[in-house]
């Protein structure tokens, strides 16, 4: 990987400052540059190394051999009717392709960032694991998901800045965690896109040794925990993860989290009509959940039209709402803002991989 004769090219994205900074020292430039370089492309968004203008333009060049840079591609954009959710779908360079999704709110613009093609989890009701896990997603695929909205925003909605970011679209991210945590560094980096810890937030299906593990890196995350059951029997039904990590286990992990970093914990509750939405499940919730320092987040199903499952009634969303908080835990219903642009978790994923499937099947 030296600069002239024969090189192998590098992924300067899917690098931390750490790592950049050995590369150019690796290849006998000033160390600085890692911070010159990464400035520009997080910070200034440019896509070519010829914008960098302060760097010499032999090295310019030379990184261009490189390092070539990829603009992210996004091979399908939705925008729902209100124009507040924009839904990304982004190509990679294998032919894979995973979602993000844009969400307008009134403390400013959030993204939903995938972290693996597929999951490999394999939860029920959920769109995104039914193929499977197909791979993990590079940090440099992460960031350019943001890269993506960021522009898109900048474009279509007058420079406002993507200043929230969950990890919560495709794939499992305590599974792929080296690349989400260097991910997560670089997006947080005040020369860059500059997103406080605070607006991050991670959501796990419940992998224990990775809720431990996030806990000690010294970050204030939100961890974001998808419970949606209250008990055992009700979760392993739906989530397989429950096997590996029961209920009585992953609540203590998340109040070591709590504990550790301050940070109230998330618990998402996907409400499935006749599974986990009755006053029985509510109370049963609330005597898992009293006390901790937590907050639920009750979200009507999204339909999936491969699974069976369907969303109970707004007045039972409600009444379970109501149950929770009477019972003295904290418990919101979320906005819906993805429903009408297969913004469900995996939707427009799977529309495109089952249509590129016909078309190889039928090219005429
Ligand atoms: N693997 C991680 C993050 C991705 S899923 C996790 O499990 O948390 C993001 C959230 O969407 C999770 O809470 C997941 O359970 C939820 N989800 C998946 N499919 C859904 C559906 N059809 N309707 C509502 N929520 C769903």
């Amino acid at each position: 990987m030296r600069f002239g004769g024969m090189i192998s090219t590098v992924d300067i994205k899917s690098m931390s400052r750490e790592e950049c900074r050995s590369f150019f020292e690796s290849v006998g430039e000033p160390g600085y540059r890692a911070d010159q370089v990464l400035e520009w492309l997080y910070g200034q968004r440019v896509s070519s190394y010829e914008d960098m203008t302060n760097l010499p333009r032999l090295l310019r060049a030379k990184l261009a051999e490189v390092a070539p840079l990829r603009s992210p591609e996004v091979l399908a954009q939705r925008v729902s009717p209100s124009g507040d959710t924009v839904k990304y779908l982004m190509g990679l360079t294998d032919d894979n392709a995973v979602e993000a999704v844009l969400m307008r709110h009134d403390y400013g613009l959030s993204l939903c960032v995938s972290s693996q093609v597929g999951c490999p989890m394999g939860c029920a009701f959920c769109a995104s694991g039914i193929g499977g896990l197909v791979r993990d997603l590079t940090c440099g695929e992460m960031i350019d998901q943001m890269l993506a909205a960021s522009s898109d925003a900048a474009e279509r909605l007058d420079g406002m800045r993507v200043s929230s970011l969950v990890v919560m679209g495709s794939g499992e991210p305590l599974l792929n965690y080296d690349n989400v945590i260097k991910f997560i560094r670089l997006v947080n980096w005040d020369r860059g896109f500059g997103i406080g810890y605070r607006h991050i937030a991670i959501s796990t299906c419940g992998i224990v040794p990775g809720i431990l593990r996030l806990a000690g890196e010294g970050m204030p995350l939100t961890l974001s925990v998808s419970l949606h059951a209250p008990d055992d029997v009700t979760r392993s039904s739906i989530m397989k993860v429950n096997a590996a990590y029961p209920i009585s286990t992953l609540v203590k992990a998340c109040g070591q989290y709590a504990q550790i970093t301050g940070r109230r914990v998330t618990y998402e509750y996907a409400l499935i009509a006749g599974v986990n939405d009755s006053p029985a499940h509510a109370e049963r919730l609330a005597g898992v959940l009293r006390g901790t320092l937590c907050h639920v987040n009750l979200i009507p199903l999204n339909p999936v039209p491969e699974t069976p499952y369907v969303r109970p009634a707004s007045c039972v969303v409600e009444a379970f709402a109501s149950a929770l908080q009477s019972r003295g835990v904290e418990a919101t219903i979320r906005r819906e803002m993805g429903c009408g642009i297969d913004a469900a978790c995996g939707q427009l994923r799977r529309r495109w991989v089952s249509r590129r499937g016909a078309e190889e099947a039928d090219p005429g």
